[in-house]
């Protein structure tokens, strides 16, 4: 018996690779919250998140890699009173 053959009946029905496209699954870390950060969703639907600080401050890039876990441009943004 060959290595397919064994292994052949291990599921019972066929397997095929998955035909849709796999969520995106976007962690933006600390950027999801600062008040610097502006998202930013293309046509096909991949988000970014741009940081306003790069304009104008050249330690900050403009589209910083995701997650970002430690920045020390980062400003909470404040939920508004209700
Ligand atoms: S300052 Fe830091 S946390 Fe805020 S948007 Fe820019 S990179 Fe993201």
């Amino acid at each position: 018996m060959t290595q397919n053959q064994a292994s052949a009946g291990c599921y019972p029905d066929s397997v095929s690779a998955p035909t849709e496209k796999p969520v995106s699954h976007t962690l933006p870390g600390l950027c999801a919250d600062c008040i610097h950060a502006r998202r930013i969703e293309s046509d096909r639907g991949s988000v970014f998140f741009l940081c306003q600080l790069a304009q104008t401050d050249d330690r900050f890039k403009k589209y910083p890699r995701l997650p970002v876990l430690s920045c020390i441009g980062y400003e909470r943004k404040v939920a508004p009173n209700v």
